[in-house]
């Protein structure tokens, strides 16, 4: 950790966050135990709802937004002295099922707290992240520090069905409530062995479906007839054997394996030879792919009805990953030519599933809220890394919609997400908390 120098106001805030751990704890905890991963309990707006009375003791401005019966979004703001900068805190509420209850050795929704950790399903992915950020709401207030600007906390459902009642509603519907110049959302960013990270911006998914066109005919004279298969075989085989069209990352290769080599106490050449000999250390290898490089998943396959005729349809689903600054449209176009060089133009179609483009934030090594931030949770945290993520957050919204300084930050080990025995570390909770109090003061400034 980087030796802190604090003023005293930032040593009141970190002192009053350990006063308050039981707080959050009890906060996380009561979150936790409200399912809310269906939209027949309501368990989204009655999360909301304790987060509001969590607030309420304090006297900050707290408004629920209905998007649906089942889902109140939360806006809570807490005005500055002047009108200064406005800084946004995004977390979502709904959580996923529990899955196999058998896999668990803990109620999923029991809120256990063992270990120093809270258990549960949605602790890390993102109840404790939604209670470190209010909770730095609460102790900002009662401190009554003169800050120059806003601080907006959003509290929203429906993330992970990836569905529109949340963030995009807010975005649509409430935009002047949370317009900011930058937001923060508090997605779990630990990952274990290479500490902490923070994420600048994430992949764009684009899934499509590809499909041949043959002719039918009887399995016995397979001349008679045209075979959709085979013609699918010949193009996976092309597509996977052609480099699929790429733009420079915002994180280079060789800046990822720098932050990595210096995490793990090496230098980057020792780094690429672990990584070149190392099978433990594939997982990282093929992170590091998908970070710098479009890829590709084929996910589904499906063709043909019966062993004896030839099939004349056949068609796949794909998943790209493209990188921030790529357009959709250059994967459609690729696949086409693709088609159109193997001589299958005629019989061959692309349709679009979904598409969205990977957003990052523009020069994120000068931006004041990812460098402030940084900075912060190295002095409190410890070594903090720029990252980008693979998968969505609500953070690829929040670019688009007008705030592009939008980082991920926040407590417990993403890896932990959406499985069995999820649980979050109540000290990376109290971390988050001081994390997240002392940048709103130093991206806001005070006014002294
Ligand atoms: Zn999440």
């Amino acid at each position: 950790m980087h030796p802190m120098s604090l003023t005293d106001w930032e040593q009141s805030v970190i002192e009053r966050v350990d006063a308050w751990k039981d707080k959050l704890v009890t906060l996380c905890r009561g979150l936790v135990r409200i399912p809310s991963f269906d939209r027949e309990t309501r368990g989204e707006a009655e999360s909301a709802y304790l987060v509001g009375k969590h607030l309420e003791p304090f006297k900050i401005s707290t408004e629920f937004f209905k998007s649906h019966s089942s889902i109140e979004n939360l806006v809570a703001t807490l005005k500055g002295a002047k009108d200064g900068r406005r800084l946004l805190f995004n977390g979502h509420i709904d959580v996923v099922p529990p899955g196999r209850l058998d896999d668990w050795s803990v109620e999923p929704f029991g809120g256990d707290v063992k270990d120093g950790r809270v258990y549960g399903r949605g602790s890390v992915d993102m109840k404790g992240g939604v209670a470190a950020m209010a909770m730095a709401l609460c102790v900002l207030k009662d401190l009554d520090l003169p800050l120059k600007g806003t601080v907006i906390l959003n509290v929203v459902g429906d993330e992970e069905r990836q569905g529109d009642l949340g963030t995009t509603w807010c975005i649509d519907n409430i935009w002047e409530k949370i317009r900011a110049d930058v937001a923060i959302v508090g997605e779990p960013t630990g990952t274990g062995a290479l500490g902490r990270t923070l994420c600048i911006g994430e992949k764009g998914p684009v899934w499509v479906k590809v499909s041949t066109k043959g002719r039918k005919a009887h399995g016995s004279v397979p001349l008679m007839g045209e075979n959709a298969i085979t013609k699918m075989i010949r193009f996976l085989t092309a597509l996977l054997e052609r480099e699929l069209p790429t733009v420079p990352p915002p994180l280079e290769r060789g800046v990822l394996v720098k932050q990595i080599a210096g995490v793990m106490g090496i230098d980057s050449a020792a780094l690429e030879l672990l990584l070149a000999k190392n099978d433990s250390l594939k997982p990282l290898q093929a992170v590091l792919e998908a970070l710098t490089k479009t890829t590709l998943n084929v996910g589904t396959i499906s063709g043909g009805v019966v062993a004896n005729v030839v099939p004349d349809h056949c068609e796949v689903e794909l998943d790209f990953r493209i990188l921030p600054g790529q357009s959709p449209q250059t994967i459609t176009a690729f696949l086409n030519e693709l088609a159109s060089d193997l001589g299958l133009a005629n019989d061959f179609e692309v349709k679009v599933l979904s598409a969205f483009e990977g957003t990052s934030v523009p020069d994120f090594e000068n931006d004041l809220l990812a460098t402030t931030l940084q900075t912060t949770s190295r002095e409190l945290a410890g070594r903090t890394i720029f990252f980008m993520a693979t998968f969505a957050t609500d953070g690829r919204l929040l670019r688009k919609a007008g705030i592009p300084s939008t980082v991920v930050y926040g407590p417990g080990n993403g890896a932990l997400a959406h499985k069995a025995d999820e649980y979050i570390s109540i000290e990376e909770m109290v971390t988050a908390t001081k994390v997240y109090a002392l940048t709103a003061i130093r991206y806001l400034g005070l006014d002294e």
